[in-house]
């Protein structure tokens, strides 16, 4: 199947990415998010980030323009009616995209793929909403998306292999390595990175070592390009805590835990980057 039309839903740090990184790929792109002010956020962060391109010389002008120019906003779902491929990059949640996928499975035609960008949660419990479980289908892409070369690709129980194939040949146009993996929680990105960042937070909650020592012995000592308490900012406190609980969940093992210092940033609004506060303060 050929995607050329594709509605990116949800329009924060990874939704922008994924539509910056898909107009680029000569899509045609809507980014929809219930909140207008993040729809006029996220292709103002795309402006500004092919600007950059442009000024170091890799994108002209005019290149430039074409791409701005393939991105609509949208705050109505309905505007994803004639898309062939919907990538889901709403709020790490499974009430909120168990509502969405229900809503695109009556919106959108029955040949157009539903993939979600979630971190973590079930594939096959998503897709089990909709009437069309073989095209519901995993496309993790990595944070900053513009920059990180994988997309984990993950195949619910009843994803078909046309929708996997269809997928894994978007994310090649997307100048992307797709790594194939199956449905368990936390797939293989999150399965071992989070409970990596948990224990840095764990041994900063018990006073171990200060934050910056925690970091710094990650990056020095693991060759870590940042430390995992400034990775936790950048991914956002409330996604990580998230994480978590669907692994403490899904596995039923306590090793899972998310460290109470975690759940009490996330409840003072302490985000990360994103809202300025997290383990560290941001302009
Ligand atoms: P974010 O908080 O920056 O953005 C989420 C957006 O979803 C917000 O703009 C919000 O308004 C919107 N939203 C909420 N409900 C919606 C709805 N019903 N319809 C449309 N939009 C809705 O979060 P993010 O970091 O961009 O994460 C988005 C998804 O990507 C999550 O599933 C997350 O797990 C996943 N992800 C995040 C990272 C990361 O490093 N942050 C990496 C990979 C995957």
């Amino acid at each position: 199947m050929e995607v050329k039309k594709i509605i990116v839903v949800g329009a924060g740090q990874m939704g922008s990415g994924i539509a910056q990184v898909c107009a680029q790929a000569g899509f045609t792109i809507v980014l929809h998010d219930i909140d207008g002010e993040r729809t006029a956020k996220g292709l103002a962060t795309i402006s500004k980030n092919i600007t950059r391109q442009t000024e170091k010389g890799r994108l002209t002008e005019t290149e430039k323009e074409q791409i701005l120019q393939r991105i609509t906003l949208s705050t109505d779902l309905e505007n994803a009616r004639d898309s062939d491929l919907v990538i889901e990059a709403a709020t790490e949640n499974m009430s909120i995209k168990k509502t969405i996928f229900q809503q695109l499975d009556k919106i959108t035609s029955r040949k157009t793929i539903l993939a979600t960008n979630t971190s973590s949660l079930p594939i096959t419990e998503i897709a089990a909403v909709t009437e069309r479980p073989e095209k519901v289908i995993g496309m993790h892409f990595m944070n900053p998306v513009p920059v990180m070369k994988l997309v984990e690709i993950i195949r619910g129980l009843a994803t078909s292999d046309s929708t996997y194939a269809t997928i894994h040949e978007v994310t090649l146009k997307l100048q992307k390595t797709p790594v194939e993996v199956e449905d368990y929680p936390g797939f293989i990105s999150n399965r071992i990175l989070m409970p990596m960042i948990n224990e840095a937070i764990y041994a900063l909650y018990e006073g171990v070592a200060t934050k910056e020592a925690i970091d710094e012995i990650m990056k020095l000592g693991m060759n870590h390009p940042m430390g995992p308490l400034t990775l936790a900012d950048f991914i956002g406190l409330d996604t990580c805590l998230y994480i978590m609980e669907t692994l403490h969940e899904g596995f039923g093992d306590d090793k899972y835990r998310p460290c109470p210092l975690l759940k009490k940033m996330v409840s003072a609004g302490w985000l990360g980057k994103k809202t300025g506060k997290g383990f560290y303060t941001y302009n």
